[in-house]
């Protein structure tokens, strides 16, 4: 069976390597020249712990109040899109507190396998992997309130991993980079965060070993039927013929998608983030810094910092205020380290597929049999890459539909085409 995946970003090379292993033949065919590929801009993080969709009761009001006050993590670039209404509608309808519960639960379940697909990922093509799990740290009492809560939601849905509460004078002595303002906070210990790009590289590397045909350059234009339940993938290199099709392009999966009928409610949410080397005491974990929603990396080369939410962002150049912004609120948290350079890959911005409910888009697309869609991950599609390729992959090559896929149907948002 030939499949051709459009999209060679995180999710779509996790697939081909799967179906690949599984026996099928597949191309990837990657546009290679975008800007705004998320993974490369991501903070690293495979964090079942933090499952949680971004909707969820109360929510709506502290972000527009930070959005208001042109303070918060969230933000709305100024030219929405006509996609936006529908977008903020479903994000109110999932926003209640079942909608939260249930989506964490279906989250969870799919992130479960994620650090452990890293660990086997990696016994085959090195990258960086740290194992001091993830800290969250919080300056004041009400953040370090919502960490414990956050973490006790989590072993409520069922997160297997040992989550310690810490005050903190406990979380500076774990963690001596955090500053005297810092209150408390959680340590989940069984979380881990890895390099992305290097994550690339390798599952590229183990993709083609596998006999994938990963094409970069190579721009999906379109999806068509080709006669006798076949697909021909239009690129700008030419056509591919397919038995299945698996549309994996992140937030560009929407235009693909509406190619073929389906509208899905699929919007970027830009992130920034900035590898930098620096002096000062550099922090040993990942810190999810809570009142900011800022994300820290260690890395071998340096430090990673990134944040925002910036919906309906882009095509539009990336704002540097907003990196600033990071940064800024970043520091306070920190006893001494101060950025003095870059290393890596500098600043980068990324663009994560959104959609109102955080639950992704996987499983086959209404109304157009053999074609599949694995996008809309969202802040996670790092930790729920592997869960999404080794589920979907039965779905493609046999049709088995798995339980664990069904909330991240379609057909939730998208009606049968005509
Ligand atoms: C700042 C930031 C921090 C993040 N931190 C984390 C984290 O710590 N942990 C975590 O789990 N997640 C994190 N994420 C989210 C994660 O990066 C994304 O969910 C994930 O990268 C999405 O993967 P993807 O493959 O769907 O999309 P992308 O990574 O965007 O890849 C899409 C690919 O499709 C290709 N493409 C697009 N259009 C076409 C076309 N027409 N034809 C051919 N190819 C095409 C592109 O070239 C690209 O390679 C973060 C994101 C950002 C921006």
């Amino acid at each position: 069976m030939r499949v051709v995946v459009a999209g060679g970003g995180i999710i779509g090379l996790w697939c081909a390597a799967e179906l690949a292993g599984a026996g099928a033949e597949v191309v990837v065919a990657d546009h290679g020249a975008l800007a705004g590929v998320a993974a490369p801009a991501s903070a690293g993080w495979v964090v079942p712990v933090l499952s949680a969709p971004l909707s969820g009761p109360g929510v709506l009001s502290r972000s527009v109040l930070g959005l208001l006050r042109g303070q918060g993590s969230f933000a709305i670039r100024p030219a929405p899109t006509p996609a936006l209404p529908r977008w903020m509608t479903g994000f109110l309808r999932s926003g209640t507190a079942a909608g939260h519960r249930e989506g964490l639960k279906a989250l969870l379940e799919l992130g479960l396998s994620g650090v452990a697909g890293f660990e086997a990922l990696r016994r085959t093509s090195p990258f960086e992997l740290h194992r001091t799990g993830l800290l969250i740290a919080a300056r004041t009492r009400h953040g370090a309130r919502e960490a414990a809560e956050l973490a006790e939601q989590a072993r409520a849905a069922g997160y297997p991993g040992p989550v310690k509460t810490l005050d903190g004078a406990e979380l500076r002595a774990l963690e001596p980079a955090l500053g005297p303002g810092v209150a408390g906070g959680v340590h989940a210990t069984d979380d881990v965060h890895v390099r992305p790009e290097q994550v690339l590289d390798a599952l590229t590397r183990v993709a083609e070993e596998r006999g994938v045909d990963v094409r970069r350059g190579v721009a999906v234009l379109g999806v068509e039927r080709s006669g006798h339940g076949r697909w021909n993938v239009v690129t700008g290199g030419g056509v591919l013929e397919a038995d299945r099709v698996v549309i994996a392009a992140g937030v560009w999966s929407a235009a693909l998608l509406a190619g073929l009928g389906v509208r899905v409610p699929l919007l970027p949410g830009g992130g920034y983030s900035l590898t930098a080397r620096g002096t000062g005491t550099a922090p040993r974990h990942a810190l999810k810094l809570i009142e900011a929603n800022v994300a820290i990396s260690p890395f071998e080369d340096g430090v990673r910092v990134s944040g925002m939410f910036e919906l309906a962002a882009g095509p539009r150049p990336p704002a540097p205020r907003r990196m600033r912004h990071v940064l800024r609120t970043a520091l306070p948290y920190l006893r001494d380290w101060r950025p003095t350079g870059f290393s890596g890959n500098g600043v980068r911005h990324g663009l994560r597929p959104a959609t109102p409910d955080s639950l992704p888009l996987i499983g086959p697309v209404p109304g157009r049999d053999g074609v599949y869609a694995a996008t809309g991950h969202g802040t996670l599609g790092l930790t729920l890459a592997p869960g999404t390729a080794e589920h979907l992959t039965p779905l493609v090559l046999t049709g088995r539909e798995a339980a664990v896929l069904a909330p991240f149907a379609l057909t939730r948002w998208a009606a049968r085409p005509a």
